[in-house]
């Protein structure tokens, strides 16, 4: 529960407020049974109208005071509640933003979507319990027993043997239910899981044809969470009519002591009736604490979800020196293997070298590591060995954000978010003039923005679903074209472009005065480069221009042959 004790210093006021408000409003209901014995006693007992009306004022003026005791804790905790589920999600949000790319390969989107929706609901829906009910019921039990005492030392012995025989029952019921709820929460879990992944790979289902088989994966989970919701709650409801018949004896038991004493005179009517009110009272607040129990169950089990993001680690500091920089790359003997991965090098002892404004093209077979050069380059990643160096100063030794604004990026799989294709365009720079945008747009192709019915500002569907996938690469092109960096990086950007789109895309990058680093499985796309990468399995298969490579390095010329066409 330390993550309820971070947030408990900006609460502690509306929280004490509110459990105040709890104490008070039990102390009313208290009061209620003593106030009506009274009545009964001396007002109806005794033969007094002055008495009934004394002890009847007093308890009306009772009970309203609790009714506005248990509207301001109601307001209360739902205030204090609600802004601590705020201020979490947003901690989160801020969280998930900064996290290191590893722990975001770890914790899955669906899997953080889930902890930032269903986990925080559960854990202010435990905030706002805590401060309505949970502390009202052990007050209400142990008041109840108290004044029960109090009312009548004799009868009290049937309250203290209902009180154990009850505290049993409610013992063994969460021995059981306990771990009922627990697998609940996991089958749970499991049910999210399958829905996400049927989300994401909707195209590909309804491609594959895989209905059946996605329905059948479904209710399969569906069922499991069925059965273990049915097996936790019967243990719940199995509780609930025991313990009912348990008072039943109870009362059974005092009725027929009362009776007893009242004959001789040890016992009064208003004390027997006062006295079932209490343990009524009792059985209620104890029910109410057998729930409390399994909330808490489920609420560690989010507790423990949402502890995981915040405890994950974040992304490099960024701090240290920001340098002006140029755009030469080099990388240092450089060996990588992803912190989850296969425990496999992705890159292995990989050394080059880029001058400032030259154009180097990687190529080589899917696998190969080009990707992970990007980024490694990007440092969302650190290298295992070896280093990675801008203009000569290894990247771990600047500020994250200097090095990240000094690189442009066209990702291998192009993402748009929705908005209109100027707000994707202009992402680095949003007031940027229109003829940039223009610029940008034609530059990368992508001349069929100004075809659609409201130009750059069209708007784009979630993802950028109502674009095919090459104008999405070539709207993420044009977003990179538009920021103002030394280094542009294009991963495998051209892949859905035909052919002659290709050519002119890259004839206009060959205007940029930047570095440009081209990563591509074509050789047509590498071919014109100052220099070319070679890479196989993450090692450095072949380095120097189209016709060197030809020359020296036989995956180059295999990759070349194989794609051009020979005209006989
Ligand atoms: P390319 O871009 O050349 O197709 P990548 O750089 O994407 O290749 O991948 C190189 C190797 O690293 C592959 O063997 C791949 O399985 C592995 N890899 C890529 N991304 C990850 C990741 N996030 N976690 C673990 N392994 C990865
Ligand atoms: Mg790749």
């Amino acid at each position: 529960m330390k993550l309820y004790a971070r947030y408990f210093g900006k609460y502690k006021y509306g929280f004490f407020a509110a459990v105040i408000c709890v104490a008070l409003e039990a102390l009313c209901d208290l009061m209620g049974p003593t106030l009506m014995s009274h009545i009964i006693n001396e007002g109806i007992g005794g033969g007094s109208v002055s008495a009934v009306y004394y002890w009847g004022l007093r308890m009306i003026f009772i009970t309203a005071l609790g009714a506005v005791f248990a509207v301001s804790r109601n307001i209360l905790a739902s205030r204090t509640s609600q802004s601590f589920g705020a201020d979490l999600r947003y901690d989160l949000f801020k969280k998930i933003l900064n996290l290191r790319q590893e722990s975001c390969d770890r914790l899955e989107s669906g899997s953080l979507i889930i902890r930032m929706t269903n986990d925080v609901t559960q854990l202010t829906q435990f905030a706002n319990g805590t401060m309505r009910i949970f502390f009202k019921a052990p007050l209400t039990c142990v008041g109840s027993i108290v004044l029960a005492s109090m009312l009548n030392f004799r009868m009290s012995v049937i309250v203290y043997s209902l009180v154990a025989v009850v505290g049993v029952l409610l013992f063994i019921s969460m021995r059981l239910s306990h771990p009922a709820f627990r697998r609940l929460q996991k089958s749970m879990d499991k049910l999210n899981t399958t829905v996400e992944e049927y989300l994401m790979g909707v195209r590909l289902v309804k491609a594959f044809g895989t209905y059946n088989e996605e329905l059948d994966r479904f209710r399969e989970k569906n069922d499991d969470l069925y059965r273990k919701g049915v097996r936790a709650q019967i243990v719940i409801t199995l509780i609930s009519p025991i313990l009912t018949l348990a008072v039943g004896f109870a009362t059974g038991a005092a009725l027929l002591l009362g009776s007893r004493l009242f004959g001789v005179g040890l016992a009064q009517p208003g004390e027997i009736s006062a006295f079932i009110v209490y343990m009524t009272q009792i059985l209620s607040s104890l029910l109410m604490i057998t729930n409390i129990f399994n909330t808490f169950v489920r609420t560690r089990a989010s507790v423990e979800r949402v502890s995981e993001v915040i405890a994950s680690e974040n992304d490099f500091v960024n701090a240290g020196p920001e340098p002006k920089i140029k755009g030469g790359i080099e990388f240092r003997n450089v060996t990588f293997s992803y912190p989850g991965g296969s425990g496999l090098p992705s890159i292995n002892h990989l050394s080059f070298n880029v001058k400032p404004g030259e154009r180097l093209a990687i190529i080589g077979p899917t696998g190969s590591g080009k990707s992970t050069v990007a980024w490694l380059l990007l440092r969302l990643y650190d290298v295992t060995d070896g280093a990675v160096l801008i203009d000569g100063i290894d990247i771990r030794d600047m500020a994250v954000g200097a090095l990240r604004r000094a690189i442009a990026l066209v990702p291998q799989k192009a993402t748009l978010f929705s908005g209109t294709v100027r707000e994707n365009v202009n992402w680095s720079d949003p007031d940027a003039p229109d003829e940039k945008t223009e610029a940008a747009l034609k530059d990368a192709e992508a001349d069929f923005v100004f075809r659609m019915k409201r130009g750059a500002d069209s708007l784009l569907g979630s993802g950028g679903v109502n674009v095919s996938g090459g104008q999405k690469q070539r709207i993420s092109i044009a977003r990179a074209l538009m920021k103002d960096s030394p280094i542009l990086v294009l991963d495998d950007a051209t892949s859905a472009l035909d052919p002659i789109t290709e050519k002119k895309v890259k004839a206009n990058i060959s205007k940029e005065k930047r570095t440009v680093i081209l990563i591509t499985q074509r050789c047509s796309a590498a071919m014109d480069a100052d220099k070319i990468l070679v890479l196989d399995e993450g090692e450095l298969a072949g380095w120097g221009n189209h016709s060197e490579l030809l020359e020296t390095c036989p995956i180059y010329r295999e990759i070349y042959e194989s794609q051009t066409v020979e005209v006989v």
